[in-house]
């Protein structure tokens, strides 16, 4: 089995925890603690072979080869890894995004700040990291709708920019959760022979 590594970044109290444990238990804590250090979690999840989506995002599916290859399945399994949004934990980030596939950059749609410390991470993730990690720019917490600070179309527009996959989540009623890890394992390329 192909197993790869995720890794959620963003401030303190944007949901990264939540995201983890919607995904993977299926729960909610209302009053969670929050993360000291970093924990990890781990799913195995079964998606369609989808090579081409990485290059042909928002070209549709005219190609029949990747019609054809969305016939076959593959099973991957997901480590996840939440990281403390706190400062006196950040230097430890490098240690969590190196060797990573995968970066879910986390803010609040309720909370501008956490934008832009999103920005931050984006930022130190373009200096520092691979060229390879796939960026995902999420912002959570969709079930407060009302009480949103941050338009979608701003969130989206700076995905753009960076190359990054935009999803809105909510960890609490599970809101897109399903669909942004599988996002994410679908757009990772298939080993070498295992297709
Ligand atoms: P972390 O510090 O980024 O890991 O954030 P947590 O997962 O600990 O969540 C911080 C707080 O926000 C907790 O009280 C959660 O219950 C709450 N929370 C997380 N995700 C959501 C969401 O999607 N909607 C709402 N309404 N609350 C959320």
């Amino acid at each position: 089995e192909q197993s790869v590594k995720i890794v959620l970044l963003g401030d303190s109290g944007v949901g990264k925890s939540s995201l983890a444990l919607r995904f993977v238990t299926n729960e909610f804590r209302p009053y969670s603690e929050s993360t000291i250090g970093a924990s990890f979690m781990s799913k195995s999840i079964t998606v369609p072979f989808s090579p081409s989506v990485r290059n042909d995002e928002g070209q549709g599916t005219s190609d029949s080869k990747t019609l054809e290859s969305r016939q076959h399945q593959r099973t991957i399994g997901l480590k996840i890894w939440d990281t403390a949004g706190q400062e006196k934990y950040r230097s430890l980030a490098p240690m969590y995004y190196r060797g990573a596939e995968a970066a879910i950059l986390v803010y609040d749609i309720t909370v501008p700040a956490s934008f832009v410390a999103l920005q931050d991470w984006a930022l130190e993730l373009q200096h520092n990291a691979s060229p390879e990690l796939m960026l995902v720019i999420c912002g959570n917490k969709s079930d407060l709708g009302e009480c949103r600070r941050v338009d979608r179309g701003v969130g989206e527009a700076y995905a753009r920019e960076m190359g990054a996959v935009y999803v809105e989540t909510s960890a609490k009623d599970g809101q897109g959760v399903e669909d942004m890890f599988s996002g994410v394992a679908m757009r990772i390329p298939p080993l070498l022979g295992q297709e």
